[in-house]
């Protein structure tokens, strides 16, 4: 009898299709839930004899023609997510898709990562207050009142126009300090003729040291900044401190604060436009060594920091997050440009070096000729050096063709993952419209939450397959793993009978509890009546 089972044709029911092969067939991947199957097996149904699956037939034919010809391939349209359910269900090794079809399966990974990313960035990064810390203290309400103003800046009509505050007056104090470098913002304090004097005769460096050639020098120490441009200077700086405190005051927790990068650099800022609005007051005093001077210099040059604030615009417009976020996916490809280029630049310089080694002034170097190969590459081409001898214009030909290539690959791989975050968060954004207005009309299916008897996808059933399906409602196996069902209730009537040998079945008097609890697991709902034996 096992025997002839093993070469005859069997009858494998899929969501009422029904499909024909032999046991031999399935016996190829002998792991999977096909190549296991037996007359002991729950799925078989002694009296149709034929194998049943409550499961979507659309990619049967393809996980069928697996076992026939040992290749795996898919329909291009399917889903990749459909994919890996099949797989999943019938315990294929996804290692088995052929090459040529595994674009699918890839591009959803890759999807599901970005998404996933997407979501982690967007929703996970809320610091709030708990509810029960709020529900205990009107101080605390108070605060995270506060602290929800200041951090989220579309979560009221508040918070919105404090945050359109902010930002006017981040690009206010950027524009200040561009235009107090301006000659025409700035009012004479004394005339050149007396900084000369000052020159020879004071004691001060800041006046000793300064180059009386140099336009930018003699601007800074004989002009001084418009008192209209320096008092709205310090009500930002006034205005940013204060909102830095109350930011750090009423944050839920402290240490936490000082790991966003924007709150550091505006803890920066602050102690940085104090610092320097104190030097200013008294510049002579402060300024009188070259120490000094240079000290003032880069903490000066750092205010321009105070552009970043507005990557606080992070909140509001999530593209610019998803630029970071692209940046941060690409960060192999632009290291890989990064070496690229420095290994590039080293060859094209030593080359450039020797090609013109009897030529006096131009490239004295190798590493001053990296200069000139960075900026050959970058197609700036300043023109300050450059190669003059036959082997050197070769060369020159050389890198700047290859600059163009070494540029432009890297950059592509960078640009599709912008697109692709993009596209990704304009969907989850859709997706949010979508469930927004789902909630709205929150009747309008019935399907959602619980969790479904069949989330799989069904055909629609044949009167035989009905019979089988409340069959199987009472028994609980419509789960994807249950491993009982009535038809293998009657398998262990005819036991010995039906069964090849070494097989036994798995039957025992407790499976009603554990189908119970199988049905538990898998989130059935419904109740599951113990079976008369
Ligand atoms: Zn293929």
């Amino acid at each position: 009898m096992g025997e002839r089972r093993w070469i005859y044709a069997i009858f494998i029911n899929v969501g009422g299709t029904i499909f024909q092969t032999r046991m031999s067939t399935l016996k190829k991947i002998p792991d999977s839930r096909l190549g296991r199957l037996s007359p002991a097996s729950p799925e078989y149904n002694a009296e149709t004899d034929e194998y049943f699956f409550d499961h979507s037939p659309v990619l049967f034919n393809e996980i069928l023609d697996l076992y026939r010809t040992g290749e795996l391939h898919l329909p291009s349209h399917c889903c990749g997510a459909v994919v890996q359910k099949e797989l999943e269900y019938w315990k294929i090794p996804k290692c088995l898709i052929s090459e040529c079809c595994i674009h699918s399966y890839h591009r959803f990974i890759n999807d599901q990562n970005t998404i996933q990313s997407i979501r982690e960035s967007f929703e996970d990064n809320v610091l709030d207050y708990t509810p029960a810390e709020c529900r205990n203290s009107q101080l605390k309400r108070f605060f995270r009142s506060i602290w929800i103003t200041l951090d989220q800046p579309k979560s009221s009509t508040c918070a919105k126009i404090f945050n359109a505050l902010y930002l006017v007056l981040v690009l206010i104090s950027v524009l200040v300090f561009l235009l107090s470098y301006q000659p025409y913002c700035r009012n004479q304090t004394m005339t050149f003729q007396e900084l000369i004097y000052r020159k020879n005769y004071s004691t001060a460096s800041l006046y000793r040291t300064v180059n009386l050639d140099n336009d930018k020098q003699v601007m800074f120490l004989t002009t001084e900044v418009h008192p209209v441009l320096d008092n709205i200077d310090l009500f930002c700086i006034a205005f940013f401190t204060i909102e830095l405190l109350a930011h750090f005051l009423t944050c839920p927790q402290k240490l936490k604060f000082f790991t966003y990068v924007l709150n550091v650099l505006d803890m920066y800022l602050v102690v940085v436009m104090w610092t320097t609005f104190a030097i200013e007051t008294q510049m002579e005093k402060y300024l009188d060594d070259l120490k000094m001077i240079n000290f003032y210099s880069v903490l000066k040059a750092s205010l321009v920091l105070r552009l970043l604030r507005f990557f606080r615009l992070m909140k509001q417009f999530s593209a610019l997050k998803i630029l970071f976020m692209s940046l941060k996916a690409s960060i192999k490809e632009l290291l890989l440009l990064f070496i690229t280029f420095l290994l590039a630049s080293i060859f094209f310089a030593s080359f450039m070096y020797f090609a013109e080694f009897d030529k006096q002034d131009v490239f004295p170097t190798i590493i001053e000729s990296m200069w000139w190969a960075i900026i050959t590459m970058t197609t700036v081409g300043y023109g300050d050096m450059y190669p003059t001898s036959f082997p050197g214009k070769l060369v020159g030909i050389a890198c700047a063709a290859s600059g163009i290539v070494i540029i432009a690959m890297p950059i592509a791989v960078v640009a599709a993952n912008f697109s692709e975050y993009y596209l990704k968060n304009s969907e989850r954004r859709l997706r949010g419209r979508l469930m927004k207005s789902k909630k709205k009309k929150q009747s309008c299916c019935s399907w959602g939450n619980p969790p479904q008897i069949n989330d799989y996808g069904s055909s629609p059933p044949s009167p035989r397959n009905l019979l089988k399906r409340q069959n199987s409602k009472l028994t609980g196996i419509n789960a994807p793993s249950a491993k009982a069902n009535g038809s293998a209730k009657k398998q262990k009537g005819k036991k010995g009978k039906n069964l090849p040998n070494g097989v036994r079945s798995r039957e025992t008097p407790s499976s009603a509890i554990s189908r119970k609890s199988v049905g538990e697991k898998h989130g059935i709902w419904y109740d599951v009546p113990d079976l008369p034996v």
